[in-house]
């Protein structure tokens, strides 16, 4: 067999590129595992942003409706009184509206009969006549003494020329019998909330809301639909969520718009009303889509330029293992024949040796001489000597098969074969194989004989107690022995 190498080494160069493909590995799983913490990071901040939000409207409203529910209290107990008949209206006026306190966006404070008839007002000494039997929080009174504090849905003024949009505060005017005496009703315009809202920085694409527990939007701002005030949104989706929870927050699309955002919503204390802030989530994430964007890029030009690193580094290793293997090649081989050299054959008889007595398998070592080689050179001059040479490599090469066996050129015309774990009889059947092949080559023009090699042949096997050195001058001696006996045979050891 030819002197490669007894083992194919493992290529550095694939390590590398293995070693370089699990550290981008790791870089992005790391980027991305950091972009999904922070994707995290940037929700739970916005949650709490806008639950502060809600948590500072819900106090604000509950402040100024407990302002309006003092008033109308006030207005109730004093119109119960019986020793105000006999007062001026003036008096009268006074104590009924005595708590009636600065409420911001305060609208009129009216008291009604059991008709609906205005009997007092807040702003008038002598009230306009009016009648409000049809407004819901009158319809709701009525029948229901149990009713409390009413917030109506939104209604626009009926008496003051302005389009605001108000809505009403109201309690129920009840007799010792219990029977319905009338409404004290306070209302307040919408615009409060507005204000309130627009002094809330969130952001262009977001909005702040306030429903009631039935789905009727009382403020918006900013404004997303036109005539949204009134509107009963409770089939929405999202909407009808949060009358079910009441309280928390969830992601949702919008259905006026189509967008995705973030809603968090919470009741006003114990008041029928729901404030809701939906963050437009293309805001809340605006800046981490950009360091995302920046991040991934970065972390891609990194990614590629080691990549890239590796692959030329890689490229550049693989050239040189391959110069280092033919070096490595050439070292071992016999430049003239191609067959291993007498370096190689050194190596390899001593680890062949070391391994049969370990394993205590046979050994055989083949002497091989080319005969009458000056003569044949001498007639064919030393390039057809070389040829001859080179041929007779050949067929010896030929003639072994195992992995294992090495054919070394051990100098001049001079030829070494070892066979592991090959007896002398399965040795004697090689050599003679090379011993005829060579005999039969064809001839070369103008040669009357034929080339012949004489080969001399020896075991170790473990009964024998032989040294490698003793191995080596044995098979030496085996060949001389052909070679006085007639050359072009084969003769073994165990026989001189
Ligand atoms: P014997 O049958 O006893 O072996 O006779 P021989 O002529 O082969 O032996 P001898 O040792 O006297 O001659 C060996 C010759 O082999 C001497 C040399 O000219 C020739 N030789 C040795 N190496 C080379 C080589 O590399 N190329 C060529 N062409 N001839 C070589
Ligand atoms: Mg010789
Ligand atoms: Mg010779």
């Amino acid at each position: 067999m030819s002197p490669s190498p007894s083992r194919p080494t493992r290529r550095p160069e694939r390590l590398l590129i293995l070693g370089s493909v699990l550290t981008v590995m790791l870089i992005v799983a790391i980027v991305t595992a950091l972009l999904i913490r922070e994707h995290g990071n940037t929700l739970r901040t916005a949650t709490r942003t806008a639950n502060n939000i809600t948590q500072l409207i819900d106090a604000d409203v509950l402040r100024n409706v407990e302002l309006y529910d003092t008033a109308l209290q006030g207005l109730i107990a004093a119109a119960q009184r019986s020793d105000l008949q006999g007062v001026s209206a003036n008096i009268r006026h006074l104590v009924l509206f005595d708590r009636s306190a600065a409420a911001p966006y305060k609208g009129d404070i009216l008291l009604l009969d059991a008709d609906g008839e205005v009997i007092a007002d807040s702003s008038l000494l002598v009230p306009k006549a009016g009648n409000f039997a049809d407004r819901d929080y009158f319809q709701v009174h009525r029948p229901h003494p149990d009713s409390g504090l009413y917030i109506s849905r939104p209604f626009s003024a009926r008496c003051v020329c302005d389009d605001q949009w108000r809505i009403a505060f109201s309690r129920r005017l009840t007799a010792p019998d219990g029977s319905f005496q009338g409404v004290a009703v306070a209302s307040m315009r919408l615009s409060y909330f507005h204000q309130l809202f627009s002094s809330l920085s969130i952001g262009s694409n977001s909005t702040i809301n306030l429903i009631n527990h039935r789905g009727i939007l009382l403020a918006q701002q900013p404004l997303l639909e036109q005539d949204i005030v009134d509107k009963d949104l409770s089939q929405r989706p999202n909407v009808a969520r949060m009358l079910k929870e009441r309280d928390g927050s969830f992601r949702g699309i919008s259905s006026v718009d189509g967008q995705e955002r973030l809603y968090t919503f919470s009741s006003v204390g114990s008041l029928p009303l729901i404030v809701a802030v939906a963050l437009s989530t293309d805001e809340v994430f605006a800046q981490w889509k950009r360091a995302t964007v920046l991040i991934s890029l970065a972390t891609g030009v990194l990614c590629t330029g080691l990549l890239w690193l590796t692959w030329m580094l890689s490229k550049e290793l693989g050239r040189r293992h391959r110069a280092e293997q033919v070096l490595s090649e050439l070292a071992a081989t016999d430049a003239l024949t191609g067959v291993a050299n007498r370096r190689t054959l050194d190596e390899r008889l001593r680890l062949e040796w070391d391994r049969a007595q370990r394993t205590t398998e046979p050994l055989t070592l083949l002497m091989i001489d080319v005969d009458h080689f000056k003569a044949f050179n001498d007639r064919h001059g030393h390039h057809g000597g070389d040829e001859a040479l080179r041929t007779v490599a050949r067929v010896i090469d030929d003639n072994i098969r195992r992995p294992a066996d090495l054919a070394a050129r051990y100098g001049g015309e001079e030829f070494a074969v070892v066979l592991p774990n090959t007896d002398a009889k399965g040795a004697w059947v090689i050599a003679e194989h090379i011993r005829s092949s060579v005999e039969h080559l064809p001839r070369v023009a103008g040669a009357d004989q034929p080339i012949t090699v004489s080969i001399g042949a020896s075991t170790w096997d473990k009964r024998s107690r032989m040294s490698l050195e003793a191995l080596l001058l044995s098979a030496d001696q085996a060949l001389y022995q052909a070679k006085h006996t007639g050359r072009n045979r084969i003769v073994d050891a165990a026989n001189v």
